[in-house]
Parts: C-alpha cells; structure tokens; sequence
C-alpha cells in the first residue's frame, strides 16, 4: 500500500468518525515517523551493525509456542531479539505522555501496544531468546552497545 493509499484511507476513516482527525501538520508529519518499519534510528543501527560485520535478519517472523513476534533486527543463531521501539507508540518513559486530545482513542490504543510488547517479551524469553528493546531516543552508540553486549 502507497503512502498516498494510506493518506486517503485514513481520510475514509475520517469521514466516518473512526480516526480522529491529525491536531495539525506538525503531529500528522509525527505520525508518518512513527511508522512501524524503516524507522530512521533503526536504519542507523541496522547499518552500524552491518559495518561492524554483524548479519542479522530484518523483520524475521518468529512463530512461538504462545504467539508470533517480528522483531525489528533478528540474530537467529544466537537467539537474540531486538526492538527499535518508537517513544510515542511504545510509551517511553520520557516522551510517551499520553495525549490528552482524542484520549478515547490512543488511551486503549497505546494499552495494547504496552500490552503486546510484555507478551512479545514473555514468550521470547520462554522459547529461551534475549530480548533486546531500545529506545528511538537513545543514541546510537548506547543502542550499538546493547546489542553488542548481548551477543557478547
Ligand atoms: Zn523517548
């Protein structure tokens, strides 16, 4: 699906009251960041780690015993895990307020995600994987040194 897809089926959701319309230009542009997949402080780390020789798989889905997890960088011999996760979607504990406008919306919205994520964690960890999260707003040296510090 093209982005101008999703622009206009995001307007369809508008009209009939099942999204609630972006605050402004500048949320709207905030929320195209927060797409899923390709995130910018991903891309980085991803390149970083292929610099350092590191070969990985990107966006592998994991069938567990309890539930299917796609983390965003995949070591699958070593069994390891990682999660660039977005501080607005994720809730990060400095940049994830919930908003107060359309509150009806994200409130249960942003539940799950917290929610999905514990599960994500639990069942990797049952099926013996380290789980690696970081957050968007770390700097990517921190972000290269978690890694790191797991597959050591
Ligand atoms: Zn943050």
């Amino acid at each position: 699906m093209s982005r101008d897809d999703a622009e206009s089926r995001r307007g369809q959701a508008h009209a009939k009251g099942l999204y609630p319309a972006p605050l402004n230009a500048g949320r709207s542009r905030n929320m195209q960041a927060n797409r899923r997949s390709d995130t910018k402080p991903e891309v980085s780390l991803r390149k970083a780690l292929h610099h350092l020789g590191y070969r990985y798989r990107k966006d592998l889905l994991l069938r567990l015993p309890e539930t299917r997890v796609r983390p965003d960088i995949v070591f699958t011999k070593r069994k390891i895990a990682v999660f660039v996760d977005g501080c607005f979607w994720h809730v990060c504990p400095q940049h994830g307020r919930k908003p107060t406008t359309n509150e009806w919306y994200w409130a249960p919205k942003l539940q799950r995600n917290m929610e999905r994520d514990t599960r994500a964690n639990t069942a990797l960890k049952e099926a013996g994987w380290t789980v690696v999260r970081i957050w968007e707003h770390e700097p990517l040296e921190e972000a290269l040194q978690a890694v790191r510090s797991a597959l050591d």
